[in-house]
């Protein structure tokens, strides 16, 4: 979260944060960040936060705070070797395993081994750069891998593990 959007909520915004501000906290808040610690960053008062982002809740306490061994569609991202959307997508698409848990407003939750189980067991092929799993290398590579341009070293490279052997 950038200054300039603290510096947007103190200075002329009054007593209302702005729309922009508004769907930084949500975002926050749906990343698993406690409202405390919003309102602390952006000297605001919790109330405030927690009025602001009512309407775009509920918010589940998800990533860092699920018990160990237990992951939401962000952790099954994170064990794929995906991006959070594909996760989703494919959790709506029901690519992904049945959930073991389905908290209240189908919040879904999966144990982490029944993710590994799956990854070991599921048809989705591997990247070899970047050891992503995907249903096509090829497509996958196409939008991750992007073709080089001229005069720039590969894109992504911190994301890419040194795998040439
Ligand atoms: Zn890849």
């Amino acid at each position: 979260m950038g200054h300039q959007i603290v510096s947007r909520f103190t200075e002329p915004a009054g007593p209302f944060p702005s729309g922009d501000v508004v769907q930084a906290w949500v975002q926050a808040r749906r990343s698993g960040t406690p409202v405390a610690d919003l309102a602390a960053e952006y000297e605001a008062p919790e109330a405030t936060v927690l009025r602001a982002t009512r309407p775009w809740g509920p918010f589940w306490r998800t990533g860092p705070r699920l018990p160990d061994g237990v992951v939401g569609v962000k952790g099954i991202a994170k064990l794929a070797g995906m991006s959070d959307p594909a996760a989703i997508r494919w959790v709506r698409t029901g690519r992904a395993p049945e959930p073991d848990f389905v908290l209240g407003d189908a919040h879904k939750l999966w144990l982490e081994s029944t993710i590994r189980r799956w990854l070991d067991s599921c048809d989705l092929a591997s990247c070899p750069d970047c050891g992503a799993r995907c249903v096509s290398v090829n497509r996958h590579r196409a939008g991750a891998h992007k073709a080089r341009r001229p005069g720039r070293p590969e894109q992504d490279s911190s994301s890419r593990p040194t795998s040439t052997s």
